[in-house]
């Protein structure tokens, strides 16, 4: 009788269920047949990395740089690189509205609740700040899977946690010195100018959800990201890029998110 139930009940479920997220978000099935697409072929020694045939011999070859660059820069943060995702590239509007839905901002990163995750960059995301920023969203991703991030990790540390690598938006003296393709420390008045910005007025405890995050006006959304930034720069001051992986670690193994940030914190206080 139970299994009857469960095969009446549970199987058509699991086969309704990811039909039903596909059909909501179409942009996933377009990201999902990308190896099939006639628009796009792999980057030359980059079989994951797909580029529109819209894209010039010279947005090829950079791209390949950014990356490079954006990779080794994961590597360095999180000790390791652990995400597989399929990056795509689409150097024109019309056809980044089509893989990212709204075709905002410069990149965008989707996660798959089985697994599978796609970076799509839009005209201005062949850029190394650009590509780290969304190659840190997927390696939080890869390494606590679709539902521990939406359940465990509010969107100010998502958020926050991707601005240390993206170097638009913080100074890479938080936690390294800059690599060989950064620009010059001095050629950063955004992040030079940060002490005597006066503080974002959000709350951190406005900031959990992706719409808490992005659904309001772009004003709103920009000093989220200033104090998703903020918070997190302190917070890696005091627990070092360790502190990173320790903290995935952690959740991944069942802890609260808010118990392992804070302990993290006050360990390393009461060392120093
Ligand atoms: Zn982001």
């Amino acid at each position: 009788m139970r299994g009857n139930v469960l095969l009446r009940y549970s199987l058509p479920l699991l086969i309704v269920l990811p039909i039903g997220f596909l059909f909501l978000y179409p942009q996933l099935i377009q990201c999902i047949r990308v190896s099939q697409s006639a628009n796009f072929r792999p980057l030359t020694g980059m079989p994951t990395v797909y580029v529109h045939q819209a894209a010039t011999s010279q947005q090829h070859k950079q791209l390949r740089q950014h990356v490079r660059t954006a990779q080794l820069r994961i590597k360095r943060f999180w000790g390791a690189q652990r995400g597989g995702a399929i990056l795509i590239y689409c150097p024109q509007q019309a056809d980044y509205e089509q893989y990212c839905a709204g075709g905002e901002g410069a990149g965008c990163s989707l996660g798959m609740p089985w697994g599978d995750s796609y970076l799509v960059l839009g005209p201005d995301g062949n850029n190394a700040d650009v590509i780290a920023h969304e190659l840190c969203h997927d390696e939080l991703f890869t390494r606590l899977g679709w539902w521990r991030v939406k359940r465990q990790i509010p969107q100010w540390f998502n958020e926050g946690l991707a601005l240390m690598v993206d170097y638009r938006f913080s100074n890479p003296t938080i936690w390294e010195h800059p690599d060989s393709s950064s620009r010059n420390r001095s050629e950063w008045p955004e992040t030079r100018s940060m002490h005597i910005r006066p503080r974002p007025m959000l709350k951190l405890s406005e900031l959990e959800t992706t719409h808490d995050f992005f659904g309001n006006n772009p004003t709103h959304t920009m000093l989220a990201y200033q104090t998703a930034a903020d918070e997190v720069a302190r917070w890696l001051a005091k627990v070092g890029r360790a502190g990173v992986p320790a903290l995935s670690n952690a959740i991944a193994n069942g802890n609260d998110f808010s118990n392992v940030y804070h302990r993290l914190e006050r360990e390393k206080k009461s060392r120093l």
